[in-house]
């Protein structure tokens, strides 16, 4: 699809090249912002699966910068954020990088050096691995990354604190909810208007960490296990129909950002420039620097040629 036919019929990804964010996602978190209000009194923040660093623009928007500018602020009192993700990313003001496996556990202690004994108030995870196609298996594997980010959850994030993670809608979701319950008494899940119907992505909100009494991080996943039963997974969902009357789970789920906008699943007219001319189709603000297909457009490019020649 050529860019000016995307920038057509994807008002998210044109509007996010004119208002200088790095990817479309950049709206998804500030559509979360408007209706769960979570940058409000933000000083610290980790940023998992960052790249190519939208988030981390919103970010550095939203706590950073206004916190630079403003007179009072001295340079001990400047809000903290750390971004992690496998891919190298370009640099953004206020914005601490790590490349690491989020994964892997020493990537929670790299992070919780970087905040030297403070804790964070808030964690995003928008982690997302290369989806097959196959829902099962897309859904499966990141649900091994929102358990990695919980995972990280339980060693940086303060009480009272908030997690917003991307999940993928499936048979498991009311399962996952319940395991998210067990760390935060709210959690909603929400699809931003930006993000398309068409998608099976949404994001879980959970407010207000409060880890079970005598909880250990180490121990996260001996506690989900213990959450189940020995007949396997399906007993755990809380909405199936084993559980009955007030113990049946119905899961919050709300649209935010503004209803009456953009609708990211719509065509909308290119506008004309000023002049009256065609509308430029703008180049996206920053191409991924390293990014893993690489290696495969050199050789498919190699291989063109030679078969040209
Ligand atoms: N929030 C980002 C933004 O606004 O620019 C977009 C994130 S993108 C949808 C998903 C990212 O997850 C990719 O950059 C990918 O490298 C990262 N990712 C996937 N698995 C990961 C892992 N195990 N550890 C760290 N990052 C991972």
């Amino acid at each position: 699809m050529g860019k000016a036919s995307r920038d057509k019929r994807d008002i998210y990804y044109r509007k996010a090249k004119e208002e200088g964010w790095r990817a479309r996602s950049a709206f998804k978190l500030l559509q979360i912002d408007e209706e769960f209000n979570i940058f409000e009194g933000v000083k610290r923040v980790v940023d998992l699966c960052a790249a190519p660093g939208s988030w981390s623009q919103v970010l550095s928007r939203q706590l950073y910068l206004p916190a630079k500018s403003s007179a009072e602020s001295k340079e001990g009192d400047l809000p903290l954020i750390v971004a992690i993700d496998l891919q190298p990313m370009a640099p953004i003001e206020g914005v601490i990088q790590v490349q690491g496996d989020i994964t892997n556990a020493r990537t929670a202690e790299v992070v919780i050096r970087h905040f030297d004994g403070c804790k964070a108030d808030l964690v995003v995870c928008d982690g997302a691995p290369d989806v097959t196609g196959l829902h099962d298996m897309d859904e499966f594997v990141q649900s091994q990354l929102i358990l990695a980010g919980l995972t990280i959850v339980t060693h940086v994030l303060k009480e009272g604190g908030k997690f917003i993670a991307k999940i993928f809608r499936g048979k498991d979701t009311s399962l996952l909810y319940c395991q998210l319950k067990l760390f935060f008494p709210t959690v909603t899940f929400a699809k931003p208007k930006s993000s398309r119907n068409s998608s099976i992505e949404a994001f879980a909100v959970c407010e207000n960490y409060t880890p079970p009494e005598g909880f250990n991080p180490g121990d996260l996943h001996r506690l989900l296990e213990k959450v189940g039963s020995p007949s396997g997974g399906s007993d755990l969902d809380c909405s199936s129909g084993w559980l009955e009357g007030p113990n049946k789970v119905y899961i919050p789920f709300l649209a935010c950002g503004d209803l009456t906008g953009y609708d990211s699943d719509r065509s909308y007219p290119l506008p004309k420039e000023a002049d009256g001319s065609s509308y430029q189709s703008l180049d996206p603000i920053q191409p991924p620097i390293a990014p893993p297909y690489k290696r495969a457009l050199e050789l498919k490019k190699a291989s063109a040629q030679s078969f040209n020649s």
